[in-house]
């Protein structure tokens, strides 16, 4: 099959040239990594459950007015996205402590936040994506202030929609991280959710239990992976009909 023109290949993504211009082909591998690449592992899977959650979440988004780049899903793997200009911040919303922010702050695992507190990390593999403050993001140009203004406010809409939505089907979501991309109109830009949203870059715990149905799992060895994406994704209703390509039938539910 004549593949198309690879642009980018990440450590869970690979990203293709798109049939129009300003748009990209985003194609989900089954490749797990932790710990800054340090813990690797292909999940079997994995790759076509998180196509389908960030499919489900873009969409929902899409749905209330909040700007991102999934135009549509196009295989089982693979979905259509608008090309961004991304920034090189990951924006965290925390909800309750967790990883990194217990160990920065010794707080314990599980306590609420006052408010959704809203970091940034500036994207760099070889620094390990250091904390940075908005100084250093105006000072050094990697967005403008009206940028972060605009940064802050996407990621607390984005929170509280999934917020909402893991809340109806008894998962609290501790915290994620969202990319945020530019697109230019004419001489304007404007700034809009990209990457990716899935339990690749959430924490979501059963709110009765306290199960963790996210990348934990994978980081701490605590099960199969694709077994807790799949019960987001059932919970969700969102289960494709089959989950991977491999050759024996595979049970889902
Ligand atoms: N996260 C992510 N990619 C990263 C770093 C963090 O998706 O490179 C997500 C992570 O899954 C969690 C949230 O961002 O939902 C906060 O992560 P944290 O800062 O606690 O870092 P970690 O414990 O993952 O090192």
């Amino acid at each position: 099959m004549a593949r198309r023109k690879k642009i980018y290949e990440g450590k869970a993504k690979i990203m293709y040239e798109g049939p129009e211009p300003g748009t990209m082909v985003q194609y989900f591998k089954d490749d797990a990594t932790a710990f800054n690449a340090e813990k690797k592992a292909v999940i079997e899977g994995k790759g076509v459950l998180n196509n389908r959650l960030s499919e489900f979440f873009m969409t929902g988004l899409t749905q209330i007015g909040v700007p991102n780049h999934f135009i549509k899903r196009l295989n089982m793997r693979e979905q259509l996205i608008r090309s961004v200009e991304i920034i090189p911040l990951e924006v965290i919303v925390r909800n309750f402590a967790a990883g990194s922010m217990c160990k920065r702050l010794g707080m314990s695992e599980g306590t609420p936040m006052p408010r959704p507190i809203v970091e940034f990390c500036y994207k760099d593999d070889a620094l390990g994506d250091p904390l940075v403050s908005e100084e250093h993001i105006i000072a050094f140009g990697w967005a403008s202030q009206q940028d972060l203004d605009d940064m802050i406010s996407l990621a607390l809409r984005v929170n509280d929609f999934m917020s909402g939505v893991m809340l109806a089907v008894g998962i609290k979501l501790v915290d994620f991280k969202i990319e945020i991309g530019r697109i230019w109109e004419n001489d304007f830009h404007r700034l809009i959710v990209a990457d990716e949203i899935s339990p690749d870059s959430c924490r979501l715990w059963d709110i009765e239990t306290g199960q963790k149905l996210d990348k934990d799992v994978f980081r701490r060895d605590l099960g199969n992976l694709t077994d807790a994406y799949t019960e987001v994704a059932r919970r969700l209703g969102v289960l494709p009909t089959n989950v991977t390509h491999a050759p024996k039938p595979t049970l889902i539910n």
